[in-house]
């Protein structure tokens, strides 16, 4: 431990937070630097990205897979620390070894605490102070900078303070929100736009829905209000058990639906539940109506859908399931395949932060320079999820993480 002033205090041993300690000691291995950290040890969310393999990066981020108040700003950012500098940094660097799939990359070991060691060996050999589970409560300006007082009455002091708290969603890693209280003696309430969970699942009031738990299929998702198209994904998409809407298509359009209905609209998600055109399966079925005129309807087109949803969609259009499939009209299928096409969910809101993968909200990037330097605080930066930019599963919220905290430590050090 050291004693005395140090150049940089970073709060909060996240992604975010221990990857601007490794850019820090790489840049300047002299640097005094400690990371306190309010959980009993360090990167507890980064152990459960990627269902535990975490999706280190993307090989196709750019601005427009994120939301924020500032797209040149984040665009600057992301440039100045890309993937392809990412990847050299984690494999030349700090030992870990990639690998990818598709434009997903992850660590080759597919296991998220390989990346968390090679965090933590780096900035340990470099001597890095780390303080456990002991909170930052208060941030102060001093003589020297900065103040920070910790839960256990202990006070550090600094010329640079990286904020890395992170968002409000799982809070059991940590991050619950609460610290973006502790920035509001610097920064100015309209600079902070208040945590929404983000990367969330809708939920919905359909009569049945429920009776779809755990039915997952590949299709597409549109956000749609007032008959305007406003998000759309294709992917993974799971019924839920409490009659929401999951998966992986599912999240990327959460934020765009709970916009609506913050502003009072009335949203539904038009689900595609084969991710083919209506043109295409009104031919499937006209051919397996052809082929099977004697089989009842479910059966006759249970080759194309899942079981359970043929029986929800028909039952929803008012087709009997049980009749013979002759006996259904052009009408009748041309119905059913639009439906397949664009089966219309009501979307009464989203789950809370406890589901949400991350959180939007937070200090606007326009409050920020491109260092993510505080406009009106010299030396008080903020990286990571406690910024408000909230990107699309994939990778692209860690990749943020990185790039963030490289722009703050190279301010830090003026490169
Ligand atoms: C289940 C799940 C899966 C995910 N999978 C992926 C994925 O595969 N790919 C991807 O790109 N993103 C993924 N994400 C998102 C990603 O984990 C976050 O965007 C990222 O961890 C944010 O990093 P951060 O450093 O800003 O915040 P965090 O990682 O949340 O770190 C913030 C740290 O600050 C600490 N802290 C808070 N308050 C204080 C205080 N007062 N004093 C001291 N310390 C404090 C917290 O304890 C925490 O350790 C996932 C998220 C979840 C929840």
């Amino acid at each position: 431990m050291r004693d005395g002033v140090r150049d940089c205090i970073i709060i909060g041993g996240g992604a975010s937070g221990l990857f601007a300690a490794s850019y820090l000691t790489y840049l300047d291995p002299d640097i005094k630097l400690t990371i306190v950290e309010k959980m009993p040890r360090v990167g507890k969310k980064l152990l459960l990205t990627g269902s535990g393999r975490c999706n280190i990066t993307n090989a196709s981020t750019g601005k427009d897979d994120y939301n924020t108040d500032n797209v040149a700003r984040l665009d600057t950012v992301l440039k100045s620390f890309a993937v392809n500098e990412t990847v050299e940094f984690f494999e030349n660097y700090l030992g870990l070894v990639l690998t990818s799939k598709d434009e997903l990359y992850y660590p080759l070991t597919f296991r998220s605490n390989t990346v968390l060691d090679c965090l933590r060996f780096y900035i340990e050999e470099r001597g890095v102070e780390t303080i456990l589970e002991d909170p930052v409560t208060k941030i102060a300006h001093s003589n020297n900078g900065y103040s920070v007082l910790l839960d256990s009455g202990k006070l550090l002091e600094a010329g640079n303070i990286i904020f890395a708290c992170g968002g409000k969603s799982f809070a059991k890693t940590g991050s619950d929100g609460s610290a973006i209280d502790l920035l509001k003696t610097f920064v100015k309430d309209e600079d902070i736009i208040p945590y929404k969970p983000a990367l969330v699942p809708l939920t919905s009031d359909k009569p049945g829905i429920k009776s779809l738990a755990g039915v997952r299929f590949n299709g597409s998702i549109d956000i749609v209000s007032d008959g305007t198209d406003y998000k759309r994904a294709e992917g993974e998409i799971l019924f839920t058990k409490d009659g929401g809407l999951s998966g992986i298509a599912v999240l990327d359009v959460s934020d765009a639906a709970r916009e609506l209905i913050d502003k009072g609209r009335s949203v539904s998600a038009s689900l595609n539940l084969t991710g083919k055109g209506s043109g295409d399966i009104l031919r499937m079925l006209f051919i397996r109506r052809q082929l099977f005129p004697s089989r009842t309807v479910s059966n006759c087109f249970s080759g194309l859908l899942n079981r359970v949803l043929l029986d929800a969609v028909l039952k929803d259009i008012k087709i009997d399931g049980k009749l013979i499939a002759s006996s259904i009209s052009d009408q009748g299928l041309i119905k059913l395949s639009n439906t397949i096409a664009g089966w219309l969910i009501p979307i009464t809101g989203t789950k809370g932060f406890e589901d949400a993968q991350v959180s939007a909200g937070g200090v606007k990037l326009s409050s920020l320079t491109d260092k993510l330097e505080y406009s009106n605080s010299r030396g008080l930066y903020v990286i990571g999820e406690a910024v408000n930019v909230n990107g699309i599963c994939g990778g692209f919220n860690l990749q943020w993480a990185w790039s963030s905290a490289v722009a703050a430590a190279r301010g830090i050090r003026n490169v």
